[in-house]
């Protein structure tokens, strides 16, 4: 969902995983307009709280790190810092990943992380005829990936490189391409319609997205739908449910013959000790302290977590999941705590709350 915060701009927004209602857009197109009853208000209040959780994405200000480095017999293959377009991206920056050992001719190998990029990269080798073993302080559901709500939002960075923006968009289309392919299959991915406020910056930034041409996008005049906007943006997005996505991953890696082992490195030589001389390292946020990346900062974020409301199926202020509605999110560049930000959610639960509450039904 977007947010806005006069700290970090809409891009930042995107890419630390704040700005969920996000894509591109044709203006002027109108649409035929909603009945006022289709849409039921979130009902958001204290007691139908079930939990708070709270993530760091790993955020680097030049975009993710895919790479292949050799280390005396070893080859180590990065692929992290996805900042808060990790589940939107998975499957594009695997395969990337994947194709740095496309002329090795497979055998065992290692994979670091057990979080959306470990999983999606252990799936993809698998399916290419290796043998796959993942090592992981914490698996699903204890990984930040978990904690992701998820839409698909991708926007590339202003600061991006015109060479590593090539590769930005080859991997979004391809990240896009393999969810749409999974809708129904049980991965927990399916369409939904998404609203946001209509204003100069949306329109501009959604004409960067390189998926723009996979959503329908129209815009509605104040007559045409009950929120307390003026004009709105109506994005037929894609859900990536989390939870359900990580398990069925889990089962698949596992269901190919993989082996999920909890083990944690406390520096490259340890995992460069490993027996497997193919080594993919997807440690989220974990990889500064392994390999010393210091670009790589966390950006902390968090949800409120509301008792489920199947009546409710669409997003605006509110993400609405099979197990729960999710109500946020901060983004806090730089912070390392994992404790809940209680202000931030007193904040949050109040705007949602005043927002549904506003809503014309
Ligand atoms: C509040 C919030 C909302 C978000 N919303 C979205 C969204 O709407 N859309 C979207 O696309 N993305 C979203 N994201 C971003 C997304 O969650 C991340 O980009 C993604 O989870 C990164 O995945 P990962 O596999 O790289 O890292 P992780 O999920 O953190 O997995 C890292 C793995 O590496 C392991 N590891 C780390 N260090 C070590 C070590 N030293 N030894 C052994 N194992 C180690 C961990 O235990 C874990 O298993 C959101 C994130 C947050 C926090």
């Amino acid at each position: 969902m977007r947010l806005k915060s006069a700290s970090i701009n809409r891009r930042e927004l995107l890419r630390s995983g704040l700005g969920a209602v996000a894509g591109g857009l044709v203006l002027g197109c109108r649409s035929r307009g909603l009945a006022r009853s289709e849409l039921v208000p979130v009902r958001v209040s204290w007691d139908l709280v079930q939990r708070t959780v709270v993530g760091l994405r790993p955020f680097r200000r030049s975009g993710f790190k895919v790479e292949r480095e050799s280390f005396g017999g070893k080859e180590l293959i990065h692929n992290y810092g996805h900042g808060g377009a990790g589940l939107s991206l998975c499957w594009g920056s695997s395969e990337f990943a994947v194709e740095q050992v496309a002329s090795t001719v497979p055998r065992r190998c290692a994979v670091i992380g057990c979080g959306v990029m470990g999983l999606t990269t252990a799936r993809l080798l698998q399916e290419r005829g290796w043998a796959v073993t993942i090592y992981a302080k914490d698996l699903p559901p204890n990984t930040t990936s978990n904690v992701a709500g998820a839409t698909f939002s991708v926007g590339p960075d202003p600061a991006f490189s015109a060479k590593f923006l090539k590769v930005y968009d080859r991997v979004a289309r391809a990240a896009f391409r393999h969810h749409e392919s999974r809708i129904g299959q049980g991965y927990g991915v399916r369409w939904i319609d998404g609203y946001e406020e209509a204003t100069d910056e949306s329109v501009e930034e959604l004409d960067a997205d390189p998926v723009v041409d996979h959503y329908r996008v129209e815009t509605l005049g104040k007559a045409e739908h009950p929120f307390p906007w003026e004009r709105v943006l109506k994005r037929r997005m894609l859900l990536i449910e989390t939870p359900i996505f990580l398990d069925r991953l889990v089962q698949e890696v596992r269901a190919s013959g993989g082996r999920i082992v909890t083990q944690e490195f406390q520096d490259a030589a340890s995992v460069l000790a490993l027996e497997e001389d193919v080594v993919f390292n997807c440690t989220g946020i974990g990889a500064r302290a392994l390999f010393g990346d210091e670009e790589l900062i966390p950006v902390k974020g968090q949800y409120t977590i509301l008792k489920p409301q199947p009546e409710v199926d669409y997003i605006a202020e509110a993400i609405p999941r099979e197990d729960g509605i999710l109500i946020g999110t901060t983004g806090q560049f730089g912070e390392w705590s994992l404790e809940p930000d209680r202000d931030a959610e007193r904040r949050y639960m109040e705007r949602a709350r005043a927002f549904y509450e506003a809503m014309e039904t």
